[in-house]
């Protein structure tokens, strides 16, 4: 029970429990106060998130991609510089094999290889290898000359001396974008040839060549950087759309929702709008059924309120003219008046058809509030509904007999058996003779019938000759305390309360009232009952039905039904 009374909201830091209550221990500490530094909007979170995404993407995928491309271009590169080894070995053989054609290319002597002195010559120029390295190989040049021997299967072999080597330097002009790239390994060509004289052989290796390839990763890193950039730019402006779609909703709900909770009941999310998740709409959609409720709710208390309300100022004013005429008489009696036996004698008389009046409408005001709140359960038998008939008329025929009003019944020969509270529609029955009696001049007819309906249900007419309602009255009989105005002594005495009973008895029985009346003509009232009132569906959930009757737009006659 104490923990009902615990205030929902955490304490500030440091200011202990609330007055009363003591700082709660443990894990009921934490404070959750706001974090400035995180963006709160939903919009700038999903940006972020968004961003986030986009860069853990691109940072871990750029650099598989460059060491991807970087090994790409090496093996491209390793590859151009064995063609160019290739071609650089082809045109010094080429150069030598022309030079010296009916000579050793390289002689041994006292087992020390030896080049043809012609050769050296040509080598020594160095312009053959400068232009090799410049314009064949664009790279370092070695070349190596030997000897060449065949081998167990006959295939020749170079077999190139190291004191037979020359070399040199790339010194031309690199191209565009190229530079020197030790990183590439070294390509090495060996060539056998051979003149009239005997087969030699040249090694060429190139090394250091000119390459774009440090240029083109840059420039592809540099194009990746740029491409993240606009990643994330355009991850920005999905997540602000997105952000959007999906926030646009939420404050429509969130506004339609203030707009409740200040009491604006009328407010309603949109849900025709395009934008949104289909959860989204289905919330929208279901805050919007629970408005509709609310609405409505309200709308029935406050109606209820206002009948209340009518009613009691309707019982305070129909409690007061009894009171105030037996106010009247007392005053009387104690008077002058008092003394006379006559006058007294009328006084009395009169004091009791007032205390009568009250009694009456003391008892109809108690059955109504009982079946208005719910408090009177139907005592649902299967009972022949001509006994309930039959004995609600039996005790209208003194009345009737009095005031010379002939009063007939006339019901079906067969049981009518129907599921119903015996008492209560004795109560009704009884209620629209009694009006019908009231209502109708001596020499009058009053006749009750009752039939079966199609669905096995009871239909129960009270039909007399009296004076009629007039159609402007008609709506407002079922009203509590209406009263009709019309000329007519029978009128004065009524409570204005036995339609309301009748009514709210007859919608307890899931059945309806029907009545029909000519001026000076007489009046029609028919209940229809079903068979069994538990197993008819409850009315529809929503206001309850207006209490007066559908107009029928005839000058002379009226009918009605609620
Ligand atoms: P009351 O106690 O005044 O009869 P009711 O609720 O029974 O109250 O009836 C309300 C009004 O309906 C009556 O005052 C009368 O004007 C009209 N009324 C009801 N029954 C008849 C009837 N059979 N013939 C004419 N008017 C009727």
């Amino acid at each position: 029970m104490a923990d009902r009374r615990r205030p929902a909201a955490t304490p500030a830091p440091g200011a202990g429990g609330p007055a009363g209550w003591p700082a709660p221990e443990g894990r009921h500490r934490e404070i959750h106060a706001p974090r400035p530094s995180v963006p709160r909007s939903f919009q700038s979170r999903l940006a972020i998130a968004f961003v986030a995404v986009a860069t853990v993407t691109l940072g871990l995928i750029t650099p598989v991609i460059i060491n991807r491309l970087d090994d790409f271009f090496r093996q491209q590169e390793e590859q151009a510089l064995r063609l160019h080894a290739y071609a650089t070995a082809i045109v010094l053989e080429r150069f030598v094999a022309d030079e010296v054609t009916d000579a050793p290319v390289v002689s041994v002597a006292d087992g020390k290889p030896q080049l043809n002195p012609e050769v050296s010559a040509l080598l020594n120029d160095r312009k053959l290898l400068e232009l090799a390295a410049n314009d064949v190989a664009q790279a370092d040049v070695k070349v190596t000359f030997g000897t060449a021997h065949a081998d167990a299967t006959g295939v020749m072999v170079p077999d190139p001396d190291p004191s037979l080597a020359f070399s040199a330097a790339f010194t031309g002009t690199p191209g565009q974008g190229q530079a020197r790239d030790s990183s590439i390994s070294s390509a090495t060509q060996p060539l056998i040839s051979s003149n009239a004289v005997q087969a030699w052989s040249i090694e060429v290796e190139l090394s250091n060549p000119y390459t774009s390839r440090a240029s083109t990763i840059a420039s592809i890193t540099g194009l990746l950087l740029a491409m993240a950039l606009v990643a994330a730019a355009i991850a920005v402006l999905v997540a602000l759309f997105v952000a959007h779609r999906f926030a646009t909703p939420v404050v429509r709900l969130t506004e339609a929702s203030r707009r409740v909770a200040e009491g604006d009941l009328t407010a309603r999310v949109n849900t025709e709008a395009e934008s949104g998740t289909l959860e989204l709409q289905a919330l929208s959609e279901q805050f919007n059924t629970m408005a509709s409720r609310l609405e409505q709710s309200v709308e029935i208390i406050r109606r209820d309120r206002d009948r209340s309300r009518d009613f009691l100022a309707d019982v305070s004013h129909e409690l007061r003219t009894p009171i105030a005429a037996m106010h009247t008489f007392i005053e009387l009696l104690q008077g002058p008046a008092g003394r006379d036996p006559a006058a007294r004698q009328e006084f009395l008389e009169s004091s009791a058809t007032q205390l009568d009046r009250l009694d009456w409408m003391a008892q109809n005001l108690l059955d109504l509030s009982k079946l208005d709140s719910g408090l009177v359960l139907l005592d649902l038998r299967p009972e022949d509904v001509r006994g309930t008939i039959e004995s609600a008329v039996e005790q209208h025929h003194a009345v009737a007999a009095r005031k010379g009003i002939t009063l007939t019944t006339s019901l079906p020969d067969r049981p009518l058996r129907i599921a119903h509270d015996v008492p209560r529609v004795g109560q009704v029955v009884g209620n629209l003779v009694g009006n019908a009696l009231k209502f109708t001049e001596r020499g009058g007819e009053v006749r009750v019938s009752a039939a079966a309906t199609p669905e096995g249900g009871a239909r129960i007419e009270v039909t007399d000759t009296g004076v009629g309602i007039h159609p402007a009255e008609l709506p407002h009989i079922f009203d509590r305390f209406y009263r009709g105005s019309q000329a007519n002594e029978a009128r004065g005495t009524g409570s204005g309360l036995g339609l309301s009973i009748v009514k709210s008895i007859v919608d307890m029985h899931r059945g309806t009232i029907e009545v029909e009346s000519r001026v000076g003509r007489g009046s029609r009232f028919v209940v229809v009952l079903p068979r069994d009132p538990e197993a008819r569906p409850s009315r529809a959930p929503g206001p309850p039905p207006a209490d007066s009757p559908r107009m029928v737009d005839d000058s002379s006659s009226a009918a009605g039904r609620v």
